[in-house]
């Protein structure tokens, strides 16, 4: 079943009530769309927290089990089945609020959504509604280009994920032209937290941007604070992002003064890229239906990774049409002040001044660290150094050779194979001058393959620059003798002319030597 578990699964209700576009929907230019409208922003992200459990019940959490063999009578919602609170969903959510530089709720309860989903059976979704655990916060975002944007978080509320639908025998994945569906229930009860912003206004052009950015900054926060696995491709990290536009004032300062115009909400963006595509799309395609005189309709769509587009999905509903009431089945939730004030103890350092302590500490410059926050090399590098690896060759090793081979693959970093005492192995074998950059990426190869570590590796496959400086003195020697024409041009000064030397130098040695040392040989014979 794990051909039919990988694709792209469906938010409950997405499908319901949809409608289908036919023809492609007109979109403005970028430039245009920016020098005439003003974007607002607000970003929903859903985790699935990691707990071995489920929010209500006792069911194991794993990612990818058989279909329906993580379910109970809770989570399948059948009459008469009574939920209990997940303790460390709670916590997590007290520690992801706190974070978030939120307050947090001395007393609230669960709420019951209602609404139709094929994959939550009860028909109604336990969720928390104006009571959140965690209220008024914020996240310092940094951007590209060194700027921080702040982004007020309006609340984090804690619910539980719904099963999954799979649609079959369509083109698409989707219900549309299917076959027949198939539902998986292990998913439904999932502990999830949705952290909602404020609208983010003030952004302009960099909209887009600062949506990845703070996803990206959502996700190393959760990450480092070790709640969810944060896998965006997996679905345990998910934005849904709203967009409007107003019209551009004259002058700035009247910007704000502007009502804020019509909202849609795309879902479930699955990737930081999207994220940020996702934003400028729908920006130029709200200004097409704009500046054409027509009005944005409050719905939800869908984003299309392969094309680039949303489509329509279902017409949002206000917030009343989903009934919600007051969870009469479980207790109200109210964190002590001393509970409060120990999971605060237990934060770790926020991800930004970690990032900037790293970089000081690692000697990097700024372009170098983005590379290593690019690759996601952060915690590797880390490790490398604490194996007795150097920064530099950390930073080369994961950032470069290992993360073009992972992108190639499509996989993560931390899954290719070669550990942070491997990278330090190598990175010591170049330090010592035993490798030179083309030897140490066979030596990597031999790694991958799993022939051993970086020595065993080197060894086996013989691989050394030659240290016996007679050999390289007689190999320099005899291409000297043979170019008179380039000895003379170095002696008259072109150095350059020692380029082609050392070329021939390298190949009678069969690489096998240090080219800068080559060069220092060549360059004293010469001048002899
Ligand atoms: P829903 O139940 O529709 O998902 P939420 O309150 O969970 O509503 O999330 C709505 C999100 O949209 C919030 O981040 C909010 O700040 C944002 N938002 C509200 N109005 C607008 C608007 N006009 N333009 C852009 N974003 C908006
Ligand atoms: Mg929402
Ligand atoms: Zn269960």
């Amino acid at each position: 079943m794990t051909d039919l578990t990988a694709q792209q699964d469906v938010q409950a209700g997405d499908e319901v009530g949809s409608t289908i576009e036919s023809a492609p929907q007109a979109v403005m230019s970028w430039q245009e769309t920016v020098a005439a409208y003003d974007p607002v922003l607000g970003l929903e992200v859903h985790v699935e927290l990691g707990t071995a459990t489920k929010m209500f019940c006792g069911c194991p959490t794993a990612f990818g089990a058989e279909p329906n063999s993580q379910v109970c009578p809770v989570c399948l919602g059948l009459p008469g089945s009574l939920p209990v609170v997940n303790e460390i969903g709670v916590e997590s959510a007290i520690r992801i609020g706190l974070a978030l530089n939120c307050t947090i709720a001395p007393w609230c309860r669960f709420a019951r959504k209602n609404y139709f989903y094929p994959d939550m059976p009860k028909n109604f979704q336990t969720s928390q509604y104006d009571e959140p655990i965690a209220f008024d916060g914020w996240l310092d975002v940094d951007l590209d280009d060194g700027t921080v944007y702040r982004v007020l978080i309006e609340r984090a509320h804690m619910e539980e994920d719904t099963g999954k639908s799979l649609h079959v025998g369509g083109a698409t994945g989707r219900i549309h032209g299917a076959e027949f569906s198939l539902v998986d229930y292990n998913r439904a009860g999932i502990p999830l937290i949705e952290i909602v912003t404020k609208p983010m206004t003030g952004a302009g052009e960099r909209a887009p941007e600062i949506a990845r950015a703070y996803v990206t900054a959502v996700r190393d926060l959760l990450r480092a604070l070790g709640v969810s696995d944060v896998k965006m491709e997996q679905g345990s990290l998910r934005c849904d992002a709203n967009v409007s536009l107003r019209q551009r004032t004259k002058k700035p300062e009247a910007q704000a003064d502007v009502a804020f115009g019509t909202r849609t909400e795309t879902k479930n963006v699955n990737s930081l890229r999207s994220v940020e595509r996702a934003v400028r799309y729908e920006m130029t395609r709200h200004a097409a239906i704009l500046a054409a005189g027509g009005s944005i309709l409050q719905e939800t769509r869908h984003w299309h990774e392969d094309t680039g587009v949303t489509t329509s999905g279902r017409e949002k509903s206000d917030a009343e049409d989903y009934r919600y009431f007051p969870e009469p089945d479980l207790v109200p939730i109210a964190p002590t002040v001393q509970l409060v004030e120990r999971l605060r103890t237990t934060l770790p350092e926020p991800p930004a001044a970690r990032r900037r302590r790293l970089q000081a500490t690692w000697g990097f410059s700024d372009l170098e660290m983005r590379d290593v926050l690019n690759a996601g090399a952060v915690e590797l590098i880390e490790a490398t150094v604490a194996a007795g690896g150097t920064p530099a060759g950390a930073r080369k090793w994961w950032s470069g050779e290992i993360a073009r081979r992972a992108n190639v693959e499509g996989r993560e970093l931390a899954d290719m194979g070669v550990t942070p005492l491997d990278v330090a192995g190598l990175d010591g074998l170049v330090q010592e001058g035993r490798l030179n950059d083309s030897m140490a990426r066979q030596v990597l190869d031999g790694v991958l393959a799993g022939e051993g570590d970086p020595r065993a590796v080197a060894d086996a496959r013989g691989l050394a620059l030659v240290s016996d400086d007679g050999a390289l003195a007689a190999a320099v020697d005899l291409v000297l003798a043979a170019n008179p024409q380039l000895v003379d041009k170095i002696r008259a000064g072109k150095v350059q002319a020692a380029g082609a030397l050392i070329g021939q130098v390298m190949k009678a040695m069969t690489g096998q030597a240090d080219a800068a040392k080559v060069r220092a040989l060549i360059l004293d014979r010469v001048a002899q």
